[in-house]
């Protein structure tokens, strides 16, 4: 009897954390399932990406990035590394470099049995093609925002209002209205043109000839979605999250099983540590790793949180932290605490202290938040955040919303508008009511992770859905 060789998945994130995270996440989920699973990255992203799978039995390889490409400077392999995000379209046009080497490099793996990568690599669909191999599309959001910004750009559902702030209903959802401002370009756009909308179509093509497409949520959350997407648009898509369920690796041990060394916590959570002790709940505060707020708004959520008097917790870009303004940190010492490095960002969030968290919305923080319980105040900044914060708000009730003058989507938020709704998060009653209900999504989220979960059985059936495509490599 020939024993056959267990599934090999190739995953490919792109190069931008709220990208890399979740799939490297979804590579731990695969390779506890007994598939082999080897992800590929670049030489600079190699060692972030090399720890945090360092426990797990996955292969780890890197090809060569361009250099010389303008707006990216040399080194630099991440897109939040990037000097600027008008530099993004240059980062993903040179990522097409990596296409000869990611074939070299498929010609010499064990036979792959499917790829799983990222949209914005859209290359990737060629050589999945050239291999006849199945190709998985990944794009780290959830299946509201795609399905919207397909039916926006399908019936150009702005082209009858007065402005980007006027509400305007969507077809076959009549429980909720969007605005222009609610959406990016080139969604938001009636004539769209340019490098945007090419790239859009390039994905859109790519996507069409993929095999499915793996989505970082659950059914129970957003079943209307998922059905409307997959009886509309396509390629299937498969929800099979939240990745961030995916257990933590483990620590590392020496070969009596003693840690090699104790590690000395963080002092970000040795202080939420103090602030638990004295019963002073805590709001984090962080704005993910790519948007980047303006300075002025970055300074009315430093005036609001100062005049709130709640205790918090602010992860703020190196870059941005003189945009502040000096003597911020001297004036709310004690209560409030500044942090301008890489944080584990579930570490905190699972931290009994933290009970709120203002958030831009970026879909891994939104559903890191859900899965410990933490209820969210949404301030979007940019991409489809903005999607993201009606979602949390509107749909799901875990959270409040922070609105600019006039409630409209975009503009700067003002001191007073952090302040009240940062006390109405920690102490008021909107607070618990998204509170309770948080815990409640929360405790579904890991459920649908779970054996006989909605995600666990439906990540069986996509991976019994590539494996039996016909494939052969080259
Ligand atoms: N993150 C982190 N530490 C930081 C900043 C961000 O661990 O200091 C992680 C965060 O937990 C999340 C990801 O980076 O998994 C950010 O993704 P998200 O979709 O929330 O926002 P983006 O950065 O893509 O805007």
């Amino acid at each position: 009897m020939t024993i056959s060789p267990p599934p090999h998945f190739v995953v490919f994130p792109f190069m931008a954390q709220g990208h890399t995270t979740p799939l490297l996440y979804l590579s731990r989920i695969l390779s506890d399932r007994h598939i082999t699973v080897t992800v590929i990255t670049t030489p600079a992203n190699y060692s972030a990406v090399k720890s945090t799978l360092k426990n797990d039995f996955i292969t780890v390889i890197d090809i060569p990035f361009p250099n010389n490409i303008p707006g990216v400077p040399p080194g630099v392999e991440i897109t939040d590394k990037l000097p600027c995000m008008s530099s993004f379209i240059n980062f993903v046009e040179a990522t097409k470099h990596l296409q000869p080497g990611f074939e070299n490099l498929i010609r010499t793996l064990p036979n792959v049995t499917c790829i799983i990568s990222d949209g914005f690599l859209i290359w990737t669909q060629d050589s999945a093609d050239m291999f006849n191999i199945p190709r998985l599309i990944f794009y780290g959001t959830n299946i509201f925002a795609m399905t919207m910004c397909n039916i926006m750009a399908q019936f150009k559902l702005h082209a009858g209002v007065g402005s980007d702030d006027e509400p305007f209903p969507v077809p076959g959802f009549p429980r909720f209205k969007l605005t222009a401002n609610d959406f990016d370009p080139p969604f938001n756009e009636l004539d769209p043109k340019g490098p945007g909308l090419e790239f859009l179509v390039r994905q859109q093509e790519a996507m069409a000839r993929s095999c499915g497409m793996v989505v970082n949520s659950f059914y129970e959350l957003e079943p209307e979605f998922n059905e409307y997407w997959n009886r509309n648009y396509g390629p299937k898509a498969w929800l099979v999250g939240p990745f961030c369920v995916a257990k933590a690796p483990a620590p590392v041990v020496g070969s009596q099983g003693v840690p090699t060394k104790m590690i000395e916590k963080p002092t970000w959570i040795q202080w939420l540590d103090i602030k638990l002790t004295k019963n002073e709940p805590v709001l984090y505060v962080s704005f993910g790793s790519q948007a980047e707020a303006s300075p002025e708004q970055l300074r009315e959520v430093a005036v609001g949180l100062e005049k709130s008097n709640k205790s918090f917790i602010w992860v703020v870009k190196p870059k941005q932290l003189q945009l502040i303004g000096s003597g911020f940190e001297e004036r709310v010492k004690g209560r409030g605490k500044v942090v301008s490095e890489w944080v584990d960002q579930m570490e905190i969030l699972k931290h009994e202290a933290v009970i709120g968290f203002l958030s831009h919305c970026g879909w891994n923080s939104v559903l890191e938040s859900m899965c410990v319980g933490v209820p969210i105040l949404a301030m979007p900044l940019m991409a489809e955040q903005h999607l993201n914060a009606r979602m949390v708000v509107e749909e799901i009730g875990m959270g409040l919303r922070l609105w600019a003058k006039g409630m409209v989507a975009r503009g700067v938020v003002g001191a007073n508008e952090v302040a009240k709704m940062v006390v109405e998060l920690m102490d008021g009653e909107g607070g618990r009511r998204v509170r309770k209900r948080v815990k409640e999504v929360g405790k579904r989220a890991c459920g649908a992770m779970k054996d006989g979960g909605s995600s666990s059985v439906t990540l069986g059936s996509l991976i019994d859905h590539v494996c039996s495509s016909v494939h052969s490599t080259i």
